[in-house]
């Protein structure tokens, strides 16, 4: 069942999109049925759960945080995350880039966009987005790696708004990527997709999905 629904959604992304399977409040079990059928890339939102089933499972899976992270947090996953998705502030970027140095690691990160309409999504304005890209101190962070964007739709049926907020997401990246990150080839992450609308996502530029329920229920 998880083997056909990941076939399904995999046969539906055009080539170099990334699957994230979100696993979040899904069991151990579910996860080692995804892996066993060639996934290998995991999205987590909440630490805790997310250490119980590093502890569990293969080594080679690569775990992508998405949720919201407090900074005394990154802590315990500094170790092993692959990348973390949801970078919305400075703060939290500089504190990544403290433990990963501790570490001896490079963590690769996305900065979180709030497009959407509803005050609840997280994330930081385009615009203090880009004053914090102006400012620069993130340059001095040698152990972080800014790969590129992620955000959240508004949580609607009306597709011509979701798709505004996806065309949003991708000027925002072209602006970034033409005004700090012209000369560095591996700004080119655009995560933004859900099991609800990858496939318009898709259409408006994005390269990194995160399915979950599609996958998974
Ligand atoms: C849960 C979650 C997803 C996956 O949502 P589905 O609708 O289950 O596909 C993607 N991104 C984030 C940040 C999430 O929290």
């Amino acid at each position: 069942m998880i083997a056909d629904n990941l076939k399904k959604v995999k046969d539906s992304l055009a080539a170099g999109v990334e699957l994230v399977a979100v696993s979040k409040y899904h069991p151990i079990e579910s996860v080692r049925e995804a892996y066993d059928a060639g996934q290998r890339v995991f999205g987590e939102s909440r630490e805790q759960e997310l250490r119980v089933k590093h502890e569990a499972l293969p080594s080679d899976i690569r775990w992508h945080f998405i949720g919201h992270l407090q900074t005394n947090k990154v802590k315990y996953i500094a170790p092993y995350i692959a990348m973390i998705e949801a970078v919305d502030s400075l703060k939290l970027l500089q504190e990544i880039n403290r433990q990963a140095e501790k570490n001896n690691r490079v963590i690769d990160v996305l900065l979180e966009l709030h497009l959407a309409q509803e005050s609840t999504k997280s994330g930081m304005l385009p615009e203090e987005c880009f004053q914090m890209l102006q400012q620069g101190e993130w340059r001095s962070f040698k152990n972080v790696r800014i790969r590129g964007i992620m955000m959240m739709a508004s949580n609607t049926d009306n597709g011509e708004q979701i798709k505004q907020e996806f065309t949003r997401a991708r000027d925002c990246f072209e602006s970034m990527k033409q005004q700090f990150f012209a000369d560095d080839d591996s700004f080119n992450v655009k995560s933004y997709g859900m099991s609800g609308d990858y496939l318009m996502a898709q259409e408006c530029g994005s390269n990194h999905v995160r399915v979950g329920s599609m996958i998974f229920s």
